[in-house]
C-alpha cells in the first residue's frame, strides 16, 4: 500500500523546485515549499494534499519531460495524494478500498437497495405512490430509515474524524490556530481561491488558461451543502415543528434539495468533461479512476434523489425511495474511502498553511534586508 517510489519521486522533485523558485507566484504549494530545507514524509503529505492539481507548474517548467530531470509535480503529489489517504484511513484495513471504489461502491449500493427494498412495509414497493404527509413512512418505517443511515453517516464521521486527526498530527500541524489563521484558510476553503489559479484558473488540456474547473467545484462543493441543510432543515420540519415529509414543491427542504442536486449534476458533468479531455500526462491514472468513481456516485445520488421528487406521486415512488436512501447508505459508507476524504485533507493543508503565515513574513523580510544589504 505505502510506496517509497512516490514519496522519493515528490522529495526529488521538491528539492529542485527549492533551487529552481520560477513558480514561487503559482500556488501555496511553492511557497510552503521554501520555508523548508528537508522534506519529512509527513511535510510531502502536507505538500500533495495542498496542491490544487492546476498544472501550472507543469507546463511552464523547463526540466518538464523530455528534459532528463522529466518533473512533473502535479502526477507526483497526485501519486502521493493517494498514497497519504491510504495511510491516514480508519480502521486500517480498509484503507485498501480506495483502489477498489468502483466494487466497493457498486456492491454497497446494490446490498443497500436491497435491504430497504427487503424492509420495505408494502408487499410492493413498486405498488407505492402518494404524496400526503407520511407517504415515504408507510414504504419504510421512519425507525427503520433513521436508524440505518444515522448509523452509517455516523461511522463515516469518526473514521474521516480518526482520518483527519491521523494527517494532522502528521504533518506537524499546530495543535490550535489564531482567530486571523482560522479567517484567512477559511476563505480560501469556501471560496476555492487556489482553483482560481494567479487569477487566470487551471491548465486543463494545456498550456491556456480556463476557470471552468472552478467554477464547476463551485457548483458540485454548494450543490452538496445546499442537499445537506435541505436534510436538515426537514430534519427540524419534522423533529421540532412536526410536519412530516413529503414536502410541497415550494418548501425549504424540497427548494434547497432541487438546487443543490441540479447543481451537484452540473458541477459532475462539467469536472468529467474537464477529466475525460484532460493532457493524460500530468495525470494519476489510478487516481484518476477514484475521481471518477466518486463522481459517478455522486450522480447517481443525487439523480435518484431528483427522480424520487419529480416521480413521488406515483406508482415508482416505493422503489425510487428504496433506490434513493440504498444509493444514500452507500454513499456514506464510501465517503471514508473515495475521493471525499481530499476535501478534508486539503481543508487541513490549508489551515496548516494559514498557520505558517507569520514564518514566510519573516522569510520575506529577511531576504527583503539582504537585498538592501
Ligand atoms: S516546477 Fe519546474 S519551473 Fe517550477 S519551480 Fe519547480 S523546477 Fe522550477
Ligand atoms: S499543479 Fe498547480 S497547485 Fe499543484 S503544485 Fe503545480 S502550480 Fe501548484
Amino acid at each position: 500500500m505505502r510506496s517509497p517510489e512516490a514519496a522519493e519521486q515528490a522529495r526529488r522533485f521538491v528539492e529542485i523546485c527549492n533551487a529552481c523558485r520560477y513558480c514561487e507566484g503559482y500556488c501555496a504549494v511553492f511557497p510552503a515549499i521554501e520555508l523548508r530545507r528537508q522534506f519529512t514524509s509527513g511535510d510531502l503529505a502536507y505538500l500533495a494534499n495542498l496542491c490544487h492539481d492546476c498544472r501550472g507548474c507543469y507546463y511552464s517548467c523547463q526540466y518538464a519531460p523530455p528534459h532528463e530531470f522529466a518533473l512533473n509535480l502535479p502526477k507526483a503529489f497526485a501519486d502521493l495524494r493517494l498514497e497519504t489517504y491510504e495511510r491516514y484511513a480508519w480502521p486500517r484495513p480498509l484503507a485498501a478500498l480506495f483502489r477498489r471504489n468502483g466494487l466497493m461502491a457498486s456492491v454497497l449500493a446494490l446490498l443497500c437497495t436491497a435491504i430497504f427494498v427487503w424492509l420495505a412495509k408494502t408487499p410492493s414497493p413498486v405498488t407505492a405512490g402518494s404524496e400526503s404527509a407520511g407517504a415515504f413512512y408507510a414504504v419504510i418505517s421512519e425507525g427503520v430509515m433513521i436508524a440505518i443511515t444515522g448509523a452509517a453517516f455516523l461511522f463515516a464521521i469518526l473514521a474521516m474524524a480518526i482520518g483527519l486527526l491521523n494527517f494532522w498530527r502528521d504533518t506537524n500541524s499546530p495543535p490550535a490556530l489564531d482567530a486571523p489563521s482560522l479567517s484567512a484558510a477559511f476563505t480560501d476553503i469556501f471560496t476555492l481561491r487556489n482553483l482560481g489559479g494567479g487569477g487566470n484558473g487551471c491548465n486543463n488540456r494545456n498550456e491556456t488558461y480556463s476557470q471552468a474547473r472552478r467554477y464547476f467545484h463551485h457548483a458540485l462543493f454548494y450543490g452538496y451543502l445546499f442537499c445537506f441543510a435541505s436534510t436538515c432543515t426537514a430534519a427540524i420540519y419534522e423533529h421540532i415543528f412536526g410536519w412530516i415529509s413529503p414536502y410541497p414543491l415550494f418548501s425549504l427542504p424540497v427548494l434547497l434539495g432541487t438546487i443543490g442536486g441540479a447543481a451537484m449534476l452540473v458541477g459532475i458533468a462539467g469536472l468529467v468533461l474537464i477529466k475525460v479531455t484532460a493532457d493524460p500526462a500530468p495525470a494519476s491514472r489510478v487516481l484518476l479512476h477514484i475521481d471518477y468513481c466518486f463522481l459517478v456516485l455522486l450522480f447517481v445520488a443525487a439523480a435518484t434523489g431528483l427522480l424520487l421528487l419529480a416521480l413521488r406521486g406515483t406508482a415508482a415512488m416505493g422503489a425510487l425511495l428504496a433506490v434513493h436512501l440504498g444509493v444514500i447508505v452507500s454513499l456514506f459508507l464510501t465517503l471514508p474511502y473515495c475521493k471525499f476524504v481530499h476535501g478534508i485533507y486539503r481543508a487541513a493543508a490549508l489551515l496548516r498553511y494559514a498557520a505558517e503565515r507569520p514564518r514566510r513574513l519573516q522569510n520575506t523580510a529577511a531576504a527583503t534586508q539582504q537585498v538592501g544589504a
